[in-house]
């Protein structure tokens, strides 16, 4: 199975995508965790995204698709993939498609983890104590969810026209929101 999480900062992609992964034996691709992964290598990718990173922008296109070409199909090789953090706007999906599309390796199933606005300032605000990321800060986390809300929610009409749409309720209790997205997964997985 190959899906893809959509939800604002502090949604919960990384929690719900890491059981996902588990429950169907599939690879966790995280772009944030692997763009800071290069920032923390000190990578030439990781010195040009990092300075888009820390004032909550979007890292260029093209870098995020060079750098999750590789390990998205590997990970489709060996079963699927649980993508979180990808695409973040409309043409990423359109060019991953392109890419994907031909090797047999595109996105069958998008996630929708739905948060209302006033629950995520303070959950990243709080993450932001213990996470040691630059970007978890109030005015940061702003502009963040700005930037989803300008250029990540027009995915959702882009997948809901393709039928590809599964919708969450993220405010729910984490362990809720595991049950009713791994309920609708079995039942997407038997139509694949
Ligand atoms: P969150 O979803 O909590 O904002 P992520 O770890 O997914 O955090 O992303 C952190 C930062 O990494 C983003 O603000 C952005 O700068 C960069 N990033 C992650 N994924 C992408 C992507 N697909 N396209 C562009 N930038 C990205």
């Amino acid at each position: 199975m190959r899906l893809l999480l959509i939800g604002a900062p502090g949604a919960g992609k990384g929690t719900q995508a890491e059981r996902i992964a588990q429950r169907f034996g599939l690879v966790h691709i995280s772009s944030g965790d692997l763009l800071r992964e290069h920032v923390a290598r000190g990578t030439e990718l990781g010195q040009t995204a990092s300075e888009y990173m820390n004032k909550g922008d979007l890292v260029p296109d093209e870098l995020v698709l060079t750098m999750l070409r590789e390990p998205v199909i590997a990970a489709a090789e060996a079963g699927g993939y649980v993508l979180d953090g990808f695409p973040r706007n409309v043409g990423q999906a359109m060019e991953a498609y392109d890419i994907a599309k031909p090797l047999g390796v595109a996105v069958q199933v998008a996630v929708y983890l739905e948060v209302a606005r006033e629950s995520l300032i303070d959950r990243i605000v709080e993450r932001g104590k213990t996470s040691g990321r630059a970007d978890d800060t109030r005015e940061v986390v702003e502009h963040r969810i700005a930037v989803y809300e300008e250029s990540t929610w027009p995915l959702l009409d882009y997948y809901r026209e393709r039928e590809q749409l599964l919708q969450v309720d993220g405010d729910l209790p984490v362990d809720e929101v595991t049950d009713s997205v791994l309920a609708q997964l079995e039942r997407v997985r038997a139509t694949l």
